[in-house]
């Protein structure tokens, strides 16, 4: 069975979904494009056929930036890495890892998976034995 987006309680349940530590929900379109996202037309295709969807919580990272400023919610994380993440099955999805301080400590391409967490945000960390964007399996 699938969930219509149209039937989905909130934008807030959407959201807060991951933050506690449930799963990482997406919407998918049966074009193929699937998406964290939240919305109700699929940008690949303009239909209005987006189903609710659980994404893999792995992925790779294929954007980040060192944050030493951090907002309040992140106050007692800082330094940190905001990520961009290309997850397995597809989509991409924005979160952060703790314990970066320099750009160095991670690379474009490093394996990474979801943490349930009870930190705010997508909480990732390095897939265990994968500390380097080699790329190599
Ligand atoms: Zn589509």
């Amino acid at each position: 069975m699938e969930t219509p987006v149209s039937a989905l309680h909130s934008i807030a349940d959407y959201r807060t979904a991951y933050e506690e530590g449930v799963r990482l929900r997406g919407v998918r379109s049966a074009c193929g494009f699937v998406t964290a996202t939240w919305g109700l037309v699929c940008p690949k295709c303009g239909q209005r056929d987006l189903v609710e969807a659980d994404l893999d919580g792995r992925g790779k990272i294929c954007a980040f930036s060192v944050q030493n400023v951090p907002s309040d919610e992140f106050l007692n994380d800082a330094p940190y890495a905001y990520v961009v993440v290309d997850l397995e099955g597809g989509g991409r999805i924005t979160g952060w890892i703790d314990g970066v301080a320099r750009e160095g400590d991670l690379a474009i391409g490093s394996p990474v998976e979801w943490v349930s967490s009870y930190k705010p945000g997508v909480h990732f960390r390095v897939r265990a034995g994968a500390t380097s964007g080699s790329g190599a399996p």
